[in-house]
């Protein structure tokens, strides 16, 4: 299928590693120009490098955007060199709190704000920067990574969970303030993927049931007890990058405002 992305350009936030990452490869493999946002200047580059080697695209637009400053940063990079985007996936996302396994109880008030502002905060200035130039196209993808803790709180990690839930809450905001623009708003929530953030989750909790640093025995432990999957395996980053390039293409038009769930069938159900 052509996706009809060929020229198109976009920023994937923190795509220096991870899903943002894949999802950057992705694009670009679909002719997409793609911006590659992130904190880390070395990883940045070996992500542009490695799209470049692949005959694709991609320029490197630095930038923290959980803060006014570094969003600043990155838009200014994207806006010299690419003029104006027709794809935003706000995927940057964070935890404030000291350990990812702070439940609602826990986790200190002040930090529960700092989570909502490195998830939710990102979004709403990204979108709220380049959504000018999108509107006089009339025409734009904003695609948010949301997380299946989103409808789906465990209790662990409940900051997170929360912010998840209002990014989802104002992706579907956008999507009706920019009805019948040409613009469609809508989120991505994966189930556990393996990136260095689930690594990390993954060695706390080897710490607490301890066997230490053993990531398959984790694994196992989370498929058994924590997630209750269809599929009996961890996703891959390419599951939710081939995601990202439909909703990105001009091929998903009629879909708008809605939350797609990409997550082992982590979320059975009727809805
Ligand atoms: P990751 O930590 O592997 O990579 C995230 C990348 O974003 C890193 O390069 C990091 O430096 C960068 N980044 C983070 N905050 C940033 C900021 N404020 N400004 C610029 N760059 C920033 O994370 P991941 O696991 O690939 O997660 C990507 C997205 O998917 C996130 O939104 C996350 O919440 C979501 N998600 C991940 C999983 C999972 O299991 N990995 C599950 C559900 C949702």
């Amino acid at each position: 299928m052509d996706l009809q992305l060929k020229g198109k350009r976009a920023l994937v936030t923190g795509s220096t590693a991870g899903i943002g990452a894949e999802i950057a490869r992705v694009l670009a493999r679909e002719g997409v120009i793609v911006a590659v946002n992130g904190r880390n200047e070395k990883r940045g580059r070996q992500v542009v490098e490695q799209i470049r080697e692949e005959g694709g695209q991609a320029i490197l637009a630095m930038g923290n955007v959980a803060e006014a400053e570094g969003g600043e940063q990155a838009a200014c990079v994207v806006e010299a060199e690419l003029g104006q985007i027709d794809i935003l996936v706000n995927n940057a996302a964070g935890f404030a709190a000291s350990s990812s396994l702070s439940t609602a109880l826990t986790v200190p008030p002040e930090l529960w704000g700092r989570t909502t502002d490195l998830n939710v905060g990102a979004a709403v200035r990204m979108t709220q920067r380049f959504i000018g130039p999108m509107r006089e196209q009339g025409w734009g993808r904003l695609i948010h990574i949301a997380s299946h803790g989103a409808t789906h709180p465990s209790g662990e990690t409940a900051d997170y969970a929360a912010a998840k839930a209002a990014l989802l809450n104002f992706s579907l905001a956008v999507a009706k303030e920019l009805a019948g623009t040409g613009i469609t708003s809508n989120s991505v929530s994966p189930g556990m993927v393996l990136t260095r953030s689930l690594e990390a989750w993954f060695k706390a909790i080897g710490k607490r049931e301890g066997w230490g640093d053993d990531l398959a025995k984790s694994e196992a432990w989370v498929l058994k007890n924590y997630a209750t999957q269809l599929v009996s395996r961890i996703g891959r980053v390419s599951d939710i990058a081939d995601l990202v390039a439909y909703v990105a293409s001009p091929r998903s038009d009629f879909m708008n405002g809605t939350n797609l769930h990409i997550d082992g069938g982590a979320s059975p159900g009727m809805n």
